[in-house]
């Protein structure tokens, strides 16, 4: 129905002002009628693809994990609602069984996952780590003769990681196995694990020609093994000679 005065309207496709004959008229041209319409339609295309898209992979996902025997990592992921490394760290357990067929491919057997339920042992509160029955222990002064350590600074490591200690009499005893772990990890040179000789300040400074400042500053910065007996302090002589003979 074609009106007698023209309206004033907004072309929807252009945004230009536009006498239209007609309340129906939303463009103000053929053009941009043509052009509106395809991009409509192109629109939908897009929309239907990817929801096609989204609906196939969530179809293929569930046939996958409901149907198939076999299951690659990411699929089990999936399936288990975890991230694949999570799935990785207990194959690498040996918790779920896992087959890998080359770098990329591992596969894994749904059954598998099921079977972890075959077995239900009473709930275990996990401790951090597994720990070897402790059978051999260090005194504080074994540990200061053979780290070099002040008594304040091993108790201060104790406390701090928390290594086992008992009690013999009015000595206390340490964890070996933990505490030698634990300078292990710190890289202390085993090689130098026999702190026999001991020195004073009074002689590092004569025999390497320093001064007792200069020997402060050296201790303090290569953080050399040092004991304390009868209130005297001892370096370790063979630290500071491994020192100095990379210097000279
Ligand atoms: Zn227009």
């Amino acid at each position: 129905m074609r009106a007698k005065e023209p309206i004033k309207k907004i072309c929807e496709y252009c945004g230009c002002e536009f006498d239209a004959y007609s309340q129906n008229a939303r463009y103000c041209s053929h053009d941009c009628n043509r052009k509106a319409y395809r991009e409509i339609k192109r629109k939908e295309v897009v929309f239907l693809t990817a929801s096609m898209a989204e609906q196939t992979k969530r179809e293929r996902a569930k046939s996958d994990l409901s149907e198939r025997e076999y299951i690659s990592i990411s699929e089990a992921a999936s399936l288990l609602g975890w991230c694949k490394q999570t799935v990785y760290n207990y194959c690498h357990k040996g918790i779920i069984p896992a087959k890998r067929l080359s770098q990329r491919t591992t596969l894994i057997r749904k059954k598998d996952i099921e079977a972890l339920f075959d077995v239900i042992e009473p709930y275990e509160i996990l401790t951090t780590g597994v720990r070897k029955p402790i059978d051999e222990w260090y005194t504080i002064d074994e540990v200061t003769e053979k780290y070099g350590l002040l008594r304040h600074r091993i108790r201060k490591i104790i406390n701090a990681e928390s290594i086992p200690t008992k009690k013999a009499g009015t000595r206390t005893l340490i964890a070996k196995n933990r505490i030698d772990a634990y300078f292990k990890k710190r890289g202390f040179d085993t090689t130098l694990s026999n702190l026999a000789d001991w020195i004073t300040t009074p002689e590092v400074m004569e025999i390497y020609n320093m001064t007792e400042h200069g020997v402060r500053v050296f201790v303090s910065r290569y953080a050399i093994p040092k004991k304390r007996l009868k209130g005297k302090l001892y370096y370790s002589k063979q630290h500071i000679d491994k020192l100095k003979n990379k210097e000279s």
